[in-house]
């Protein structure tokens, strides 16, 4: 089978002839139609440090997919040949304190398909049964690849309630915009987003009605003043792993704000921690996706009216992955997604 591997350790994936996996008894066999490529697979396609530590050469990179079951272990009740489906990439232990009290996304044991184990960049990806997430036909192929990180926005955005709230997200790349889309959804008030790119700002724009701010042009406070927001956010999402943007939101949040953080920091980031305790401020750090909770949720708001489609703005054959990881590092794109059916 095709897959994109990662034979050597500097810039770029290989696409390679590959066995197709054997499954085990618990395992299914997933032939894969769609892929997302994610931030996470431009940091192994560059191979920074975080990559060199952490994925080995030869690896199939990938863990954002859509596919259909082909083939099922003898041990798979629940699950049958031609089931589309996604699926949760974070393979888990079950032996774990947090994985008996039903905490599946705690598992400290927890490994991902292509960053630790063969990945989704393939024609086929075996996975545990557990981890398959059947689809209804109202989600589309393009929407079943991208499920991955929307599951980070939806786990983000629904981890305090918004109903009312002013909402404020730093960083409008694919998954800060995915996650306003979310707030207006469950019904924020205002939801403010900033980025410092244009391209992605105007993005926002196109997916869901949020406020866009260049923070590198304007105040944010210029626009708290505006919306007459008495003392500022009462929700942060922050989701560009920018400091500066961290900051910012502190910043901007009122009394007993409360922030949710995917972003992932660089290194041991300085916080004004005063101003966190004086204004008694909640920070929530979220990893990954509630296995199943948050799958549950996106899929009911999906079939109820959340609407993220536009946030695809690339689509290639696998043949031309090289044209979707240039679109992906050029700051301009959403989610680019990858054919593997041609
Ligand atoms: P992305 O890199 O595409 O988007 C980040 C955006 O932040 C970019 O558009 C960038 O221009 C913007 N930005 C930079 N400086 C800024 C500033 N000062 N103010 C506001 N915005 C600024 O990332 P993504 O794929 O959308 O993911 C969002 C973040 O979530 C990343 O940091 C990623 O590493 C992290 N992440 C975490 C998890 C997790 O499990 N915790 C999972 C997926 C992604
Ligand atoms: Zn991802």
């Amino acid at each position: 089978m095709k897959a994109l591997a990662k034979l050597e350790p500097r810039e770029g994936l290989w696409m390679v002839d590959a066995p197709v996996p054997e499954v085990g008894p618990d395992d299914v066999l997933i032939r894969v139609k769609k892929t997302g490529i994610c931030g996470t697979d431009i940091h192994i396609w560059n191979w920074d440090d975080w990559a060199a530590q952490t994925v080995p050469l030869g690896l199939i990179t990938g863990h954002e997919f859509v596919g259909e079951i082909v083939e099922v272990g003898a041990h798979v009740e629940d699950l049958a040949v031609g089931q589309r489906c996604s699926g949760e990439g974070h393979l888990i232990g079950k032996t774990s304190r947090q994985s008996r009290a039903g905490k599946f996304h705690l598992d400290p044991a927890t490994r991902g398909i292509g960053v630790n184990e063969q990945g989704a960049f393939a024609q086929y990806l075996k996975l545990p049964a557990f981890n398959v997430v059947p689809l209804p036909d109202e989600i589309s192929d393009d929407i079943g690849a991208i499920l991955d990180p929307l599951g980070n926005a939806v786990h983000t955005a629904l981890s305090f309630d918004l109903v009312g709230e002013d909402v404020l997200i730093t960083g409008a790349g694919p998954i800060g915009i995915m996650a306003a889309a979310v707030a207006r959804h469950v019904g924020a008030r205002h939801v403010v987003i900033t980025d410092v790119n244009p391209d992605r700002l105007a993005l926002a724009g196109q997916v869901t009605d949020v406020i866009p701010v260049n923070v590198a042009e304007a105040e944010l406070a210029e626009t708290v003043s505006s919306l007459k927001m008495t003392q500022g956010f009462d929700v942060g999402l922050e989701m560009s792993g920018n400091q500066a943007a961290l900051d910012q939101m502190v910043k901007a949040m009122t009394m007993g704000g409360r922030i949710a953080m995917l972003g992932i920091p660089p290194g041991k980031s300085p916080v004004d921690w005063s101003r966190i305790v004086f204004k008694a401020i909640t920070i929530k750090g979220v990893y990954g996706r509630e296995i199943f909770e948050t799958w549950y949720k996106m899929i009911a708001m999906l079939q109820n009216g959340l609407d993220v489609s536009r946030v695809i703005t690339h689509r290639f054959p696998v043949d031309q992955f090289e044209a979707g990881f240039a679109a992906m590092t050029s700051g301009e794109s959403g989610k680019v997604v990858l054919d593997w059916t041609g």
